[in-house]
């Protein structure tokens, strides 16, 4: 694809230059980098006149990196390498490439400088510095749920309008993500919470953000469902909210039991894609150990950095925040074990796929190699009690 291949070019160029100089240290390379992001952004992606620079690099880079694209949709995809192969720019080619392998640009019509635009301000709006919450979670769950997509009961109901909002909410759920908890921002007083009086703090702006990216570069102003879009896109985003997670397994796990699931029906559709964002959301430890494990240190670096700001500032540490009373296997084993494994064992139940077994395999070996890292972890630290993974008692509701 075009787009790929000169954006690619581009990047890669800088590298060669970069390490054709030999001796450059570590922080000009960043800034080198950080450069070559300017660059793609501000000159490259939003419409200004491309460079047309060669280099056996490039080809090298472009080739492997469409090499991956080829393979998106396996559940070993590495997002790492990726992003490293598209240089830091992987929420923006995977977004692409999935839109367009699903007919997505043509059947919408979606005008491309537009679309890049957009997908650049995305990205760029993601906080580089987040050990968890940047660009990278967002093009991995981007990912994840692109497979989900493709799973029969999905592939066979769903409409090129519920992929469309299924790719873009998992691109956008996490915008501006601040690196912190909606408790630590309450805490704080920050505006955020005062804005959406401490519910769903988080949620609601990244999907505000989100809204305001797409109005700012007039992506959907040809279509006649802009404010269907917006309001569904909320709606997606709003269930990735950790603290609602036994509201949504409970009414999916009543759908299941009374096997009344019909996806003929506009809601159901809805809600399925919700549970669907939600999985992709937490597959961290359903991933093979090796993708797994770096997770599982990037969201406790994220946790323990919280912490040490709360230490600082003399605040109460939030639950496993704290360095001194968790580890990445404590928190690990208690997250599985209260958030992960419920809600994989119903979409098990829902999708009964080999990706479901996949899955829960990997799930279970993850969890094994947690636990014997720390045999004693299940009982001793915090990760014993189910509100510390801010999930609240069951507030049923069976509505849709
Ligand atoms: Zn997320």
């Amino acid at each position: 694809m075009s787009f790929l291949v000169c954006v690619c070019v581009c990047v890669c160029l800088c590298t060669a230059r970069a390490e054709s100089a030999g001796t450059i240290p570590a922080r000009r390379i960043r800034r080198l980098f950080s450069f070559q992001r300017h660059l793609l952004s501000s000159r490259l992606l939003r419409g200004a006149p491309q460079l047309n620079p060669l280099h056996i690099l490039d080809e090298d880079y472009c080739g492997q990196a469409k090499c991956m694209l080829e393979k998106v949709g396996s559940w070993n995809f590495d997002i790492f390498l990726f992003d490293r192969l598209t240089n830091g720019n992987s929420l923006v080619f995977l977004t692409f490439n999935l839109l367009n392998q699903y007919g997505l640009i043509e059947l919408f019509q979606l005008d491309m400088v537009k679309l890049r635009r957009f997908l650049v301000l995305v990205q760029e709006d993601y906080h580089n510095q987040n050990p968890y919450h940047n660009a990278v979670h967002a093009a991995d769950v981007t990912q994840a749920m692109h497979c989900y997509l493709k799973e029969p009961k999905l592939a066979e109901s769903l409409t090129s309008f519920d992929i469309l909002l299924g790719l873009l909410a998992a691109a956008t759920h996490d915008l501006d993500h601040p690196g912190v908890n909606q408790p630590f921002l309450i805490k704080t007083n920050h505006y955020l919470a005062a804005l959406y009086r401490n519910t769903s703090v988080l949620e609601n702006h990244h999907w505000r953000s989100a809204v305001g990216l797409l109005r700012e570069t007039e992506l959907f102003s040809n279509l006649p469902a802009e404010d269907s879009i917006e309001r569904q896109l909320g709606s997606l985003i709003l269930a990735t909210d950790i603290s609602r997670q036994n509201e949504y397994l409970s009414r999916f796990r009543t759908h299941l039991d009374e096997n009344d699931l019909s996806l003929g029906n506009a809601s159901h559709r809805h809600f399925v894609l919700q549970m669907a964002l939600k999985c992709a959301d937490i597959c961290n430890p359903c991933r093979p150990w090796e993708l797994s494990k770096q997770w599982s240190e990037k969201v406790t670096e994220e946790f323990f950095h919280q912490g040490d700001i709360e230490k600082k500032h003399k605040l109460e540490i939030s639950p496993l925040c704290d360095s001194e009373a968790n580890t990445i296997a404590s928190v690990q084993i208690g997250f599985m074990t209260y958030v992960v494994e419920p809600l994989f064992a119903e979409w098990a139940r829902f999708s009964d796929t080999r990706l479901s077994q996949t899955m829960l395999g990997h799930l279970g070996l993850n969890k094994a190699s947690w636990s014997a890292m720390e045999p004693e972890a299940s009982g001793s630290s915090e990760e014993g009690d189910m509100s510390t993974y801010s999930v609240t008692p069951n507030t049923q509701n069976n509505d849709l």
